[in-house]
């Protein structure tokens, strides 16, 4: 099957009991056990199992092309999962980008994930400064965000991979911003392909879910399976329901998502107004060969820096009437944000750059609304 038939057909199918095409909820926490103490439909308990929620991930399985997925209540949860899932005989040193999601700064600065992991910080768009610090010393995990968040750098999955391959690391892509729509790690050789499904898989900013899919049987993916069970942080049955519905059309919205985000991008390149635009669809972009060669289109996140500083750009963000002024990303609705005080102090975001989601509205909407937006910026 194709992915589109994939993402309306896998993990699905019509329920025998009542022939309703698409699936029930199921709510009930716990499962009827037969006579001689076998459970008929190998569910036992919900947080073990539950039928919506392996619907689910049987369908990002298929998605991703992996081997089998798990579900978090949260992509903070599936990232927290899959650091600590790191089995006990790999080293506890964890390479990461310098420009990835800000949640997880917070969760190595905030929590006591950072002093139970040595974590370097590297520009992995450089491959020297991977291969240099995977030299320096035995390593566990290389994280790989691309395009990364807030600057939209581009990190090529094969070189990174087989860097990490040679030195017995594990590697994970957060590929929440490119979907499997646009780009599979999986097949690139990456281990492990993490989501925010609250994002683009969901793609309507209502619900909550982390995936984590996985290209083979490991020790790690073991380790997952049973932080699930037995850590508990889980999906609820209605999430996972809802994750289902969004996901049939994901690789049509991706697609209207890409071409507005494109048009957008173009519109801000030439606007007289902004000064820079990060947008790995533009060919002027330090990473577009390499997007070019890995995603099948550029995404629909993309950021600028307003000509001026902090002030001018809050003055564009206070002015759009059509985008939304909001976090977060991947649903219908365009969002505008000023990442740099959002993060506080800490931030390695410009204090010009606005970040923008751009959603499904009709792209010369957005456009007009941009367009008043940066007028009178000075
Ligand atoms: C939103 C996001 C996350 C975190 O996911 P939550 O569902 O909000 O916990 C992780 N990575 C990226 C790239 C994201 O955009």
């Amino acid at each position: 099957m194709r992915f589109e038939t994939k993402a309306i057909h896998s993990g699905r199918s019509i329920d025998k009991s009542t022939s309703s095409v698409t699936m029930p909820i199921h709510l009930s926490t716990t499962f009827e056990r037969a006579a001689d103490g076998s459970y008929p439909n190998e569910f036992v308990y919900s947080r073990e199992s539950n039928p919506n929620r392996h619907a689910l991930e049987d369908c990002l399985t298929s998605l991703e092309e992996g081997y089998d997925c798990v579900t978090f209540a949260s992509g903070m949860a599936a990232i927290t999962s899959l650091i600590e899932a790191l089995p006990a005989d790999k080293p506890r040193r964890v390479i990461m980008p310098n420009d990835m999601y800000f949640g997880i700064h917070s969760l190595l600065w905030e929590t006591d994930i950072g002093s139970k992991f040595d974590i370097v910080i590297v520009d992995m768009t450089n491959l020297h400064e991977v291969e240099k610090a995977i030299k320096s010393a035995p390593t566990g995990l290389v994280w790989i965000e691309t395009p990364s968040n807030p600057l939209l750098k581009v990190i090529d999955f094969e070189a990174v991979t087989k860097i990490a391959q040679q030195a017995g690391a594990y590697t994970v892509a957060d590929n929440t911003w490119a979907t499997p729509v646009l780009q599979r790690p999986l097949t690139l050789g990456v281990d492990f392909s993490i989501h925010s499904v609250t994002k683009y898989i969901g793609g309507h900013s209502d619900l909550m879910i982390g995936a984590v899919v996985a290209r083979s049987d490991s020790p790690m993916l073991t380790n997952l399976r049973a932080w699930q069970h037995s850590k508990g942080a889980v999906p609820s049955p209605f999430d996972c329901w809802l994750a289902l519905r969004g996901v049939q059309s994901l690789a049509q919205r991706m697609m209207t998502h890409c071409a507005n985000a494109s048009e957008i991008a173009d519109f801000l390149d030439y606007h007289p107004n902004v000064g820079a635009v990060h947008y790995p669809g533009l060919s002027n972009h330090p990473g577009h060969h390499i997007a070019a060669r890995q995603m099948s289109s550029f995404g629909s996140m993309l950021s600028f820096q307003v000509k001026g500083g902090q002030r001018e750009a809050m003055a564009v963000a206070a002015k759009v009437q059509l985008v939304t002024r909001a976090t977060s990303l991947g649903g219908t609705h365009s969002l505008i944000e000023h990442r740099a005080s959002v993060e506080g102090s800490t931030t390695m975001a410009p204090p010009n750059l606005l970040r923008l989601s751009i959603g499904l509205e009709h792209v010369d909407d957005l456009k007009e609304d941009l367009s008043q937006a940066l007028e009178e910026v000075k």
